[in-house]
């Protein structure tokens, strides 16, 4: 046998390895002081009431015979599909059943997507991104074409008519960034995807976290989107099903006349057999009004968090994106110090951790990501202990 070589071109990963390390390394020698973690991505809420609840009655009905369930449809229960479609029905975004597709996340459907795309395309791919992007093309032996998101443009780079590309990754609001593509900025991005015959692979996996009139929550409120995207949603952070797992796709019938959402369909029902039964009916719960109302509340604690960081931000005058519609912030590091330089000075003088931004890409040096995924709490005295640190 011979092994798949590009996978020996994919860069080892230590960024979250080499941060606990660090900080492992710090407790050992300082044990008396609290280290406070704002660098964690995952959540930290429960899952909501009505989540629970529909995930017991579903477990329920999973023990009795005349309601057990085994295999369902590879792209997911009509009930959640349902569901999902309706969530975008009220934006104003009209979709067909058959063009949402069920997954355990929108990780694995970013990685899996690739399948239906040949070998020889362009891939472009924003520097700094969410790493999933540029390792899943280069396991797949693709080279990769990189566009700078840098304090220049607000870490939102605009296409460029001068490069070619394919396929085309745009993550907003971004991780690691926080930064968030308005509609505006949507719209030229899908007409350069269309003039140059390219797909906009749009994650959208903190769309829930935007609030400002005029920003996308969906690359399918701009018009000729249908015709050239494809968009990875996940209740991760939506509303806390990082472990519960539980996401969803759509593909567009307009897309490549059809044949990207029929070859998606082909792709999942040989390589996929659906989410269990009982977590599209905890996703379909979050739909609810009960639902809602719940999981908006945690949002809300994660966005006051986020406000928090960012009023001590400004307070010192350091620069940041995100914030406001996003729970990363990403700060310029102060005095010109590398992120890793950063890392070490607010580990060792205000025992705060964060990421690096040197870990997310080439531009992501000089810059560091705080995250408001932790308790108010930690948030607080860690925003407190950034300023009197930062002040002097
Ligand atoms: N996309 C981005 C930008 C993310 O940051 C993450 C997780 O942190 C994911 C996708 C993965 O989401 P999921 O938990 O649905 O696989």
């Amino acid at each position: 046998m011979k092994l798949n070589q590009n996978y020996f071109n994919v860069n080892d990963s230590y960024l979250f390895s080499d941060i606990a390390k660090k900080v492992a390394a710090y407790q050992a020698a300082n044990p008396q002081k609290k280290v406070l973690r704002l660098g964690i991505g995952d959540v930290t809420l429960p899952l909501a009431p009505a989540v629970v609840a529909a995930l017991h009655s579903a477990a329920d009905e999973m023990g009795r015979r005349e309601s057990f369930r085994g295999y369902g449809p590879e792209q997911g229960y009509p009930f959640l599909k349902e569901a999902v479609r309706g969530y975008y029905d009220e934006r104003g975004i009209r979709l067909d059943g058959g063009e949402i597709f069920i997954s355990d996340g929108a990780k694995s459907d970013l990685g899996n997507i690739l399948d239906i795309f040949g070998q020889d395309n362009v891939v472009l791919i924003p520097d700094p991104v969410y790493p999933v992007y540029v390792d899943t093309n280069v396991m797949a032996g693709r080279k990769v074409t990189y566009m700078n998101a840098t304090e220049e443009n607000g870490f939102l780079p605009m296409p460029d008519y001068s490069v070619d590309a394919d396929i085309i990754y745009l993550c907003s609001p971004n991780n690691p960034t926080g930064a968030a593509y308005s509609l505006q900025q949507l719209k030229e991005w899908v007409d350069y995807a269309n003039a140059k015959g390219a797909v906009i692979l749009y994650d959208a996996a903190y769309e829930c976290f935007v609030s400002e009139d005029g920003l996308a929550r969906s690359i399918f409120a701009v018009e000729g989107a249908k015709a050239c995207a494809i968009e990875f949603c996940s209740f991760s952070k939506m509303a806390g099903f990082t472990g519960t797992r539980c996401g969803w796709t759509v593909v567009p019938e307009q897309l490549a006349g059809g044949k990207a959402n029929r070859m998606w369909l082909r792709r999942q029902t040989t390589k996929f057999n659906g989410v269990p039964y009982i977590v599209q009916r905890a996703a379909e719960a979050v739909f609810t009004p009960d639902g809602r109302r719940q999981i908006a509340g945690n949002i809300n604690y994660y966005m006051n968090n986020a406000r928090i960081i960012a009023r001590a931000l400004e307070e010192l005058g350091i620069w940041f994106a995100g914030g406001k519609n996003s729970p990363y912030i990403w700060l310029k590091c102060p005095g010109g110090m590398g992120s890793w330089q950063f890392f070490d000075y607010l580990l060792e003088n205000a025992q705060v951790v964060g990421t690096p931004g040197a870990g997310f890409g080439r531009n992501g040096e000089g810059f560091f990501r705080l995250t408001a995924f932790g308790s108010e709490e930690v948030t607080r005295e860690a925003a407190d202990r950034i300023k009197r640190l930062l002040l002097k």
